[in-house]
């Protein structure tokens, strides 16, 4: 009996390893070139915080991994995929773990050579490359991952621009408070920040704005969101929603493929953090190789990877029915937390996280929070 993976990021790899591990035979293939990496830590490279070397994650031993190989298209029928260079490799299990790709906003210019998104270490070598030329750069996209790139290209030496269309940062995570000290210190670092700014077009000379503002820029990245990679699977009849529909086993709707990861939709929900899609790759582990198991998701958490600006949020960001507790410390920071029911269902921190497991354990244990909700706020010394 023989696996394949197709997708070397970090769900397909945990996948690979796990079935190497219980002695079965797997192959992995992923598109990208070399070694499978830490994309989680592209950012920390970007910052120059760890080198290319510190990012590799090679898969463990037993595992085939065929690199720079893109399936083209699933055979069912014949239990095989197809690589886009001819090449035909058989199955009696496929794991689908094909991730996310960065969304490319459809602007008139978007696709000329100085416009990267932000997804890949070659991405980010790219970019690496313009900023050892200095000058201008302009991130679309004030969200995690576009500020992380801000920092990374600053850090680097360029002069960075965050366009943001929402009306402050990090929008889903921050209430205007907390948006406001992040901009404040980001300026501190030589950031600009343009909120509300609608980007008409890329020019080869940097950005034209709705307003017919001109921005220089001889980089611009585009970090907006992600979509899914499913049209594979969709191409073979697979049921796909946003993503690759699974069941709580992680079985897509032909029982010998399976899919995790963040191509794959569970309920409804895509992930798109590495945690859930482990989480996942576990479970689909466990169930190619005939094992009972149930993917259940769980409140996760994600933080800014930004020196000097720690963020840190968890759960639900800005629910309806919910109530907010908030503490703004100019000194001790800044802490709004989501309650429902007696329950904590969402916190977000700025300046202070050290308390953050502790909030993070609150909300997974969902336990009514009785006395607790007067001293929430100021964390577990008060407790
Ligand atoms: C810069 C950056 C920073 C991030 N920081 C964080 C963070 O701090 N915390 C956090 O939780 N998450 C973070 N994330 C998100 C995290 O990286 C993803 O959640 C995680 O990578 C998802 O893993 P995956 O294996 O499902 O998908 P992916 O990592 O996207 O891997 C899928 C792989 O499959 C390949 N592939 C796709 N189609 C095919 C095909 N047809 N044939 C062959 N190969 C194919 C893709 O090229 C890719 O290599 C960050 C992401 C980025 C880009």
């Amino acid at each position: 009996m023989s696996f394949v993976v197709v997708g070397a990021g970090p769900a397909g790899v945990r996948v690979a390893d796990r079935l190497a591990a219980a002695g079965q035979a797997v192959t992995l293939i992923g598109d990208e070139p070399g070694v499978p990496y830490d994309r989680v830590a592209l950012s920390r490279y970007l910052a120059r915080e760890v080198t290319a070397h510190d990012l590799r994650r090679p898969p463990a031993l037993g595992v085939r991994h065929l690199a720079g190989l893109r399936i083209a298209a699933i055979d069912r029928a014949a239990r095989r995929v197809i690589a886009s260079n001819g090449r035909r490799i058989g199955y009696a299990t496929l794991v689908l773990a094909t991730g996310a790709a960065a969304f490319r906003l459809p602007l008139p210019g978007a696709d000329l050579p100085h416009v990267r998104l932000y997804r890949t270490l070659a991405d980010v070598e790219t970019m690496i490359g313009a900023a050892s030329r200095g000058g201008e750069a302009i991130v679309i996209g004030g969200g995690l991952l576009g500020l992380e790139a801000a920092a990374g290209l600053a850090l680097r030496g360029m002069r960075v621009t965050v366009l943001h269309a929402a009306d402050r940062l990090m929008e889903r995570q921050l209430d205007p408070p907390a948006a406001a000290r992040l901009q404040a210190h980001l300026a501190i670092q030589g950031m600009a920040v343009r909120t509300l700014a609608n980007t008409q077009a890329i020019t080869p000379a940097g950005v034209t704005l709705a307003d017919g503002t001109q921005l220089p820029a001889r980089l611009v990245v585009i970090a907006v969101g992600i979509r899914p990679n499913s049209a594979l699977a969709a191409a073979a009849g697979l049921a796909v929603g946003r993503g690759i529909v699974v069941d709580d086993a992680m079985r897509t709707s032909d029982p010998a493929i399976l899919a995790c990861g963040e191509c794959a939709e569970h309920r409804g929900q895509c992930v798109g953090l590495v945690a859930p899609a482990l989480a996942q790759a576990e479970i689909a582990a466990r169930t190619a190789l005939g094992e009972p198991a149930r993917y259940r998701a769980s409140a996760d958490s994600a933080a800014l990877k930004i020196a000097g600006a720690p963020v840190w949020s968890a759960g639900e960001i800005a629910a309806p029915d919910t109530d907010a507790l908030v503490l703004d410390d100019p000194d001790g920071g800044y802490r709004r937390l989501l309650l429902r029911n007696d329950r904590l269902v969402g916190a977000v921190l700025y300046g202070a996280t050290e308390d953050a497991p502790w909030y993070m354990r609150l909300i997974r244990d969902a336990r009514p929070l009785g006395a607790l909700r007067d001293v929430l706020p100021f964390g577990p010394a008060f407790a």
